[in-house]
């Protein structure tokens, strides 16, 4: 039964991140159509949904409100609603009450002053996501801040950026490489003594300021035990369902097929038998793989989700 869906509400967006993953998905874009949301909602509550990310290659906060709302109607409180934004937004009553909807808020924030923000975000205002946060009280948000082999040394300043914010919750990404080595590359972080030490850094200064700062990741990741398409699921603004939130292999259309159809079809389980063997080459780029090493050299990482065990 599928526990987790990432729901592409849209793949509008207002920045141009060099770390962007996305850029591909994000250059034609496009919103979810409402009619869509219903058939996505009616089958995924056949499952037993716990957590929906409302979220894709995209900015939330671009996203029509009617498709939140939408979905805040179509599954109960219970059922953890996680919005994720970069804060490129002046607070209008639209994105007020979209973002109330969320049970949890993470703002992305890759830098804790306008220079070292810009070294990833060139486009980005600085400024305006403190302001944001501040001033939109959403009583559950995090930090969300990716690492790159440049940018690392930002780690203990973003847990005072979070303290001067009043956010207790502070989560660093090591960068993730989705497939383009040649322009992604430079941004994976290698190890080396002054991360390490930087990372232990980090974590006095959060224990000292009762901030939750954690690097996310798993560090036993392994492709064979991966959970999506199993008990998690990504569906795209087209209703295709994807293997994860990193690549964009169509496996089968949930507006074409119903969700177990598409699970339980020859795709979906091809993918999987050939994940699960340690010598294909079946996800064998996976960034999750990759930074597992790191993680565990770096100790006190947090799984980014309770089923990435
Ligand atoms: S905010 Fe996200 S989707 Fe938009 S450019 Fe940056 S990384 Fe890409
Ligand atoms: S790339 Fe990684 S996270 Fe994605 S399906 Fe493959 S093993 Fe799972």
């Amino acid at each position: 039964m599928i526990k987790f869906a990432n729901i592409e509400v849209t793949t509008h967006c207002n920045m141009s991140c060099n770390t962007c993953n996305r850029t591909e998905v994000i250059q034609k874009p496009k919103h979810l159509k409402l009619l869509n949301l219903g058939f996505i909602c009616n089958e995924l509550q056949k499952e037993d949904v716990k957590e929906i990310k409302v979220h894709g290659l995209g900015e939330l906060s671009l996203a029509p409100s009617e498709l939140v709302w939408n979905i805040r109607k179509a599954f109960p409180r219970r059922v953890n609603l996680v919005g994720i934004t970069n804060g490129q937004w002046g607070i209008t009553e639209r994105i007020r009450t979209n973002m109330a909807m969320m049970n949890h808020l993470y703002f992305s924030v890759d830098g804790y002053n306008r220079e070292t923000y810009r070294m990833n975000k060139p486009t980005g205002n600085f400024d305006l996501i403190g302001k944001n946060i501040v001033e939109l009280r959403h009583p559950n948000v995090s930090i969300n801040c990716v690492i790159t082999n440049d940018s690392y040394f930002i780690m203990p300043d973003m847990v005072k950026y979070a303290e001067s914010l009043g956010v207790k919750k502070l989560r660093f990404n090591l960068f993730q490489n989705w497939g383009d080595a040649d322009k992604y590359g430079k941004y994976e972080i290698v190890e080396h003594e002054e991360l390490i030490k930087v990372a232990s850094r980090m974590k006095d200064w959060a224990y000292g300021a009762g901030v939750d700062a954690d690097i996310i990741g798993n560090p036993d990741f392994k492709k064979q035990e991966c959970k999506w398409l199993k008990e998690m699921v990504y569906i795209t603004v087209d209703g295709d369902i994807v293997p994860c939130c990193m690549r964009r292999d169509k496996l089968g259309n949930i507006f074409h097929s119903s969700l177990k159809e598409v699970l339980s079809g020859s795709l979906v389980k091809k993918f999987i038998e050939e994940r699960g063997d340690v010598n294909s080459k079946q996800c064998s780029n996976c960034p999750y793989v990759a930074n597992a090493p790191l993680l565990k050299k770096l100790g006190n990482t947090k799984n980014d989700h309770s089923l990435h065990r």
